[in-house]
């Protein structure tokens, strides 16, 4: 069953085109990676889902509803940004439980379901610090725990490691592999690394200029690009 799909979405930016007619279909549990260069309109692609823009034409359902004038926060998706900003007054665990808060969920639900996404990250030894005291890999794996709480339908992720140092982001990538394999959650992963894209993906969307230009497993799109276009840009060195 599909969670997540999109009908000949468009998006228009006044007279500019950015997004030209894509559809998509991302099954239940899958991680898909959508990858292209920049400006090829990755992150306007994930905040159409996310209802953080509006799509110019087309229809995005999540479950088969149609949730194009679905506020952002009654889609239950989840986004994890590049510039995680987490509030610097709260601690690690205030910071993961504060959407749950305002949601309404009640504080020993707060509290299992915080320690649960923090033993599942490796942060479970932080809930007390705040974020000043954490190095960036840390600080991220918390920005990902407010995701988790939530258990979200979908979770969405724009280039969340391009703000880390290298070492880090390999690092880094390792970890959203086993968390990918531990939670088996629906994501919409957005990166313009394709080694990112080739490790994390079930199925791989390459993106240029608003178009989609294969989908595939890694090995597929690496065996048989369907572009010179994909092959160049998979195959160019990271
Ligand atoms: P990517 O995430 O793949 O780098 P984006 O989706 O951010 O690409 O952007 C796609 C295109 O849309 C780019 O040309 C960008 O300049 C343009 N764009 C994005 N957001 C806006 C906006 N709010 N207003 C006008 N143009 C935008
Ligand atoms: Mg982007």
């Amino acid at each position: 069953m599909a969670r997540v799909e999109l009908r000949g979405v468009r998006k228009r930016f006044g007279d500019v085109q950015v997004v030209h007619g894509v559809d998509l279909s991302i099954a239940d549990g899958e991680f898909l990676v959508l990858v292209g260069p920049s400006g090829c309109g990755k992150s306007t692609i994930l905040r159409m889902v996310a209802g953080l823009e509006e799509a110019s034409d087309g229809r995005i359902l999540i479950d088969d509803a149609v949730v194009n004038e679905r506020d952002p926060k009654d889609r239950d998706v989840a986004m994890v940004f590049q510039d995680y900003a987490l509030y610097p007054h709260m601690s690690v665990a205030e910071n993961m439980g504060f959407s749950l808060r305002w949601r309404g969920v009640g504080k020993a639900e707060i509290g299992r379901r915080v320690r649960q996404a923090a033993e599942v990250l490796d942060i479970a030894h932080l809930l007390e610090r705040r974020p000043r005291e954490l190095s960036g890999g840390q600080r991220q794996r918390v920005a990902m725990g407010r995701a988790i709480v939530r258990d979200p339908k979908v979770f969405l992720f724009d280039e969340p490691l391009s703000n880390l140092d290298a070492k880090l982001r390999v690092q880094m990538r390792t970890e959203i592999k086993r968390l990918r394999d531990r939670l088996r959650a629906t994501t919409i992963y957005v990166t313009h690394d394709q080694v990112e894209a080739m490790t994390l993906a079930d199925r791989i969307v390459v993106m240029q200029g608003g178009l989609v230009q294969q989908v595939g497993t890694p090995e597929e799109i690496y065996d048989r690009p369907a572009t010179t276009f994909v092959a160049a840009f998979m195959g160019a060195p990271a």
